[in-house]
């Protein structure tokens, strides 16, 4: 088998890995860097978005840009291949954006945990992950006897990340090949706040306080999950209709499983509903547009939470929108990492034990995987690098 990793080695986002052997070729993401990262320049792949189609199938780990968003670029008839739910979730969140992506997305395969899915002489077995994107997996990809596990984005201090760790242990066991993400990689602490805590924290906030405000990611499910069961009963939990409808589409899937995902109390805000709302109190999902700050604006006294990575506050991956919207407020940060702590990465080292070694990618800082001082080989690859195994 060969790994190249086209975009990764040095960078967070724009995440593309291609696996091939004598009859395959597979692709692990297709990614877009993350606005602010600077460009590249052109980029293409021979065969997959550019020349003829020389591909026998992507497989997307999860629905953020920086793993999905080059979907469009791919050539027709290459299958691309998501996890079911997060297929839909990326469809609605598509459709509302209007970025003519909706066709193709329609078109993509769907897979579910554990299945084993047979491209040439290999064999994709995706494992579902804690993640800050709902329906996350990682692959585990075998071929002629090797093991290679491709992580995708993952968190142990989520509310199912301690899951993962078994599930490494019953079903991958040891692999020859770790490819890891290493977002966390350049910072100091080890640990992350867990999304409990922020849950409890969240409790806290809205019992004390008759109107809240949150802005936090509308595909961040698990977010939205904690701040949903936090609010008292007596309250609203309130949004707009397109994050009604993607909380629709987890509760439809979910809710049988896990009381974590039935969002069935959600109240679409309208304007009729106002003495409801200031009579009893709210939650409510906002989005930095004007539309939201008109209704914020009622509310002078309301507590303001800003729940997203703090990097699009200000510094080089800023985004402007988001800045321009939360200078005119005073505002609580309310957040944890979607990514993988140190101890994380250690630990999911520390499970398959690869026995070539580790490739980190998603990372500024790879070379801090040496830090932890494991008895493992790291492999540091170049973009485009080909590594044999
Ligand atoms: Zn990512
Ligand atoms: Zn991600």
């Amino acid at each position: 088998m060969k790994i190249i990793i086209h975009r990764g080695t040095k960078q967070i986002g724009g995440c593309i890995t291609e696996i091939k052997t004598d009859n395959g070729r597979i692709f692990i993401d297709m990614g877009e860097e993350l606005p602010g990262a600077g460009s590249l320049g052109d980029f293409w792949i021979d065969g997959v978005t550019a020349g003829r189609p020389d591909c026998d199938a992507i497989f997307i780990t999860h629905y953020h840009g920086d793993h999905a968003g080059l979907y469009r670029d791919v050539l027709p008839g290459i299958p691309i291949f998501m996890g079911e739910v997060a297929r839909e979730l990326f469809l609605a969140l598509s459709t509302w954006i209007k970025d003519d992506g909706a066709e193709k997305i329609r078109s993509f395969k769907t897979f579910k945990a554990l299945d084993r899915i047979v491209v040439k002489d290999m064999v994709v077995t995706p494992l579902l992950v804690d993640h800050s994107a709902f329906d996350a997996y990682m692959f585990l990809i075998e071929s002629g006897g090797r093991r290679i596990l491709h992580t995708g984005d993952f968190r142990l201090h989520g509310f199912r990340g301690k899951a993962l760790i078994p599930t490494l242990e019953k079903y991958v066991g040891t692999v020859d090949v770790l490819i890891t993400e290493g977002t966390s990689l350049s910072r100091d602490d080890r640990t992350f706040v867990e999304e409990r805590e922020l849950k409890a924290n969240a409790q806290k906030i809205l019992a004390e306080n008759k109107y809240t405000f949150v802005l936090c990611s509308s595909m961040n499910i698990d977010r939205i999950a904690a701040l949903y069961h936090a609010t008292p009963k007596r309250k609203y939990f309130i949004c707009d209709s397109y994050q009604k409808d993607i909380l629709d589409i987890v509760t439809s899937h979910a809710k049988d499983r896990t009381s974590l995902y039935n969002f069935q109390k959600v109240t679409v805000y309208g304007s009729n509903l106002e003495d409801r709302f200031r009579e009893c109190g709210f939650c409510m999902l906002v989005r930095s547009n004007d539309y939201f700050s008109r209704v914020m604006q009622k509310y002078p006294d309301a507590k303001f939470l800003y729940s997203m990575w703090d990097g699009y506050r200000s510094g080089k991956y800023q985004n402007d929108e988001i800045a321009r919207f939360i200078a005119d407020y005073n505002f609580i940060s309310f957040h944890t990492s979607g990514h993988a702590s140190r101890d994380a990465i250690e630990a999911v080292c520390r499970a398959v034990s690869p026995k070539i070694g580790i490739i980190p990618i998603h990372s500024e800082a790879p070379r801090k995987l040496e830090d932890s001082k494991m008895d493992y080989a790291i492999k540091y690859l170049q973009d485009k690098e080909e590594f044999n195994l």
